[in-house]
């Protein structure tokens, strides 16, 4: 593809991924998540071109990782005001009263606190500056990177939350749009690159995207030996298998409970963020 066609073919997508799955309603104010990584970057350059009358607000959490998230903050930054949107910086230090790197250094592995901090700081914002659902950047490739591992280990009712759009039946959870969600990793590079928008290509140092990348190696080579794998399986995902299961998620969905300390959603009487805090503090 040449450059132009590349630009096209990216925000087609994206036009016909957020129709396709009514992602963007009449009335919505949207949270973008901004990490300050490509993907995010995309997302708002796209989601601005293509509905420039969506009020939107951004988000960017500083995680506090040493050699990492100084970067991030500043692309984020960069391009909010090249877009000229709103952009508000949460320091996660303020909310667990430590850093990433700290927490790392206290506890060894931090990717399951640090993915719990955010999806926790991007709802809690969402609610607090009024937004009617939180817009992500995941890509298809981190999708079916997770997919993979929840089939192959037959958890498909943890699959099956993995949509496009996902509802969590609770008044403070905030559905969530991935826009981005039929684009690849390579195809985004590309964009960013063409439309030279402000991104952080640092990798977390905490050793978060690890995992996650020896998957999407795997299946970059499924791809390669057998053309259109990535879309086949997405497809196959959300078309068959999560229709055929979702009754069964439904039953259990209702079991969301409001945290008794800070009321956000919860699945038991203290949600995980309190408990996260409360485990800290007790060092
Ligand atoms: P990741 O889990 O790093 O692949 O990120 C997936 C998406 O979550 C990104 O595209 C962003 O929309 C959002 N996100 C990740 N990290 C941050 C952050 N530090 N601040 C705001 N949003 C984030
Ligand atoms: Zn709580």
């Amino acid at each position: 593809m040449c450059e132009e066609c590349l630009v096209k073919f990216v925000e087609r997508k994206v036009e016909r991924t957020l129709r396709e799955y009514g992602m963007i309603e009449r009335g919505d104010k949207l949270l973008v998540a901004l990490s300050g990584g490509k993907d995010s970057s995309a997302l708002l350059h796209i989601i601005k071109g293509l509905v420039p009358d969506v009020k939107l607000t951004c988000l960017h959490i500083d995680l506090g990782v040493e050699g990492f998230s100084e970067q991030c903050r500043l692309k984020a930054e960069e391009l909010a005001s090249q877009e000229g949107v709103e952009l508000e910086v949460v320091e996660l230090r303020d909310f667990l009263g430590c850093t990433m790197s700290e927490l790392a250094s206290r506890r060894g592995k931090a990717c399951s606190p640090c993915g719990l901090a955010r999806r926790y700081i991007l709802n809690y914002y969402g609610n607090l500056r009024r937004a009617t659902k939180i817009a992500t950047g995941h890509n298809l490739d981190d999708v079916l990177a997770v997919l993979w591992d929840l089939y192959v280990a037959g958890d498909l009712l943890e699959a099956i939350k993995l949509q496009p759009v996902t509802r969590l039946v609770h008044p403070k959870a905030l559905p969530r749009i991935k826009p981005l969600i039929e684009l690849t990793d390579l195809e985004l590079k590309a964009y960013v690159d063409v439309r030279a928008l402000p991104y952080s290509s640092a990798q977390c140092p905490l050793g978060r995207e690890s995992k996650l990348n020896r998957r999407k190696k795997l299946i970059d080579t499924i791809e390669s030996m057998r053309p259109s794998f990535k879309h086949t399986f997405f497809k196959t995902h959300v078309k068959r298998v999560s229709p055929l299961l979702s009754p069964l998620l439904a039953s259990r969905a209702s079991n969301w409970k409001s945290c008794t300390r800070c009321g956000m959603p919860s699945k038991g009487e203290i949600c995980g963020m309190c408990r996260l805090k409360e485990c800290l503090k007790r060092g």
